[in-house]
């Protein structure tokens, strides 16, 4: 989402990586317990434009979180008080190993406590914002049809709507831009790969957990006795069903983490939108700035939307430079 000059939103909502996803701000991976990439710029730049967002929708959008890992061995235990003593994660890990009080939880080794987590509940705020912009006249929920756009080298034209610039932020919806010129796995060089994530619902009254569970799955407290759990990785699945063998890998890998009963009540699907070299693809493809993308957000595109939409947005209006690592361009054919 790119709101600075914005002109136009034109989108389907009910599509897409978004509204699927956990809407967690994890700042670690905590497979490894390490950093994740480039993880204090994007943190710190998430949080100021999601304050920023929450003034002008009149409504909050990230809450802080814990997210409690479950050690599995002693071994994890003193490799994560290893970790929570280095440079960059001392800021996010805390080094006291937390005692599991909860009958219902699995964690006889005890718990990592992650700080500076948030939350966001992404398809309320894509609603939400959506509202925002109708009332502003600036959102259109529609299919974009490539075959309308005019380009030239100063200016663009779709149906009646004039513009210096578009910019497309599909997802992976891109693979249908003929202006994407990029190979798309599962043909060519698969640079830009989908993978499917699906999360299951699950009710589970005796859980009573507030933190963020991290095991070999996450269950994310939504409230009412409701936790979204998951998700899975389907690498070059461009599927949107929601399939039974994904909700019997994550129960099975939830029975694992919890004692208590539960019951599947729903089940959500979306493609993640991610790359070979696993850095997002931000710029412009060609010589002219008239057609510029913001894409392959990967895993963790809710933390580093904010950063990354700001390089492309200081490239397109200031002329500076995008970071190597994250311009599109190193694929440019
Ligand atoms: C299951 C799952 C869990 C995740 N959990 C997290 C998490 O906890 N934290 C995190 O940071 N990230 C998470 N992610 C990753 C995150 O969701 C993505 O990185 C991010 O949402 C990608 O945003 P995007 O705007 O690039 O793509 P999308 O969210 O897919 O948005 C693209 C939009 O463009 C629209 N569109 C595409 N083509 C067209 C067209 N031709 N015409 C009109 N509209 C079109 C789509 O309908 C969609 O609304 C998760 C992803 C998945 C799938």
């Amino acid at each position: 989402m790119i709101t600075a000059n914005l002109s136009w939103l034109l989108t389907v909502l009910n599509k897409g990586a978004t509204k699927a996803s956990g809407g967690v701000l994890n700042p670690t991976v905590l497979k490894r317990f390490t950093p994740a990439w480039n993880t204090v710029e994007f943190v710190l730049k998430a949080a100021t434009f999601y304050e920023s967002l929450a003034r002008d929708i009149g409504q909050q959008v990230l809450s802080g979180v814990a997210i409690h890992r479950i050690l599995a061995s002693v071994e994890e235990q003193n490799n994560w008080m290893v970790a929570s003593d280095k440079e960059i994660l001392s800021r996010f890990l805390s080094p006291k190993i937390v005692k599991n009080n909860n009958t219902a939880i699995s964690a006889p080794f005890g718990l990592g406590a992650v700080t500076q987590a948030s939350i966001m509940r992404p398809y309320n705020l894509l609603k939400t914002y959506q509202d925002f912009l109708k009332k502003q006249d600036q959102f259109i929920e529609a299919q974009f049809d490539y075959q309308e756009l005019i380009i030239t080298k100063t200016a663009v034209q779709y149906k009646d709507i004039k513009a210096t610039k578009i910019v497309f932020a599909e997802g992976s919806g891109v693979v249908h831009n003929p202006y994407f010129t990029i190979d798309v796995s599962p043909h060519g060089k698969k640079v830009f790969v989908g993978n499917k994530g699906e999360y299951i619902i699950i009710k589970a009254p005796e859980l009573q957990s507030e933190a963020i569970l991290k095991g070999p799955v996450m269950v994310i407290p939504l409230g009412d006795d409701l936790y979204k759990v998951g998700a899975s990785y389907g690498r070059d699945d461009y599927s949107t069903n929601a399939t039974l063998g994904a909700c019997e890998e994550i129960s099975a890998k939830l029975s694992k983490m919890i004692s208590c009963d539960f019951s599947v009540v729903d089940q959500v699907t979306g493609i993640r939108p991610t790359v070979k070299d696993r850095k997002p693809l931000v710029g412009c493809l060609h010589s002219t700035k008239s057609v510029s993308f913001l894409n392959g957000l990967g895993t963790r595109g809710l933390t580093m939307a904010p950063s990354l939409a700001g390089h492309l947005y200081d490239y397109l209006e200031n002329d500076v430079q995008i970071p190597e690592l994250i311009d599109i361009k190193r694929f440019a054919l």
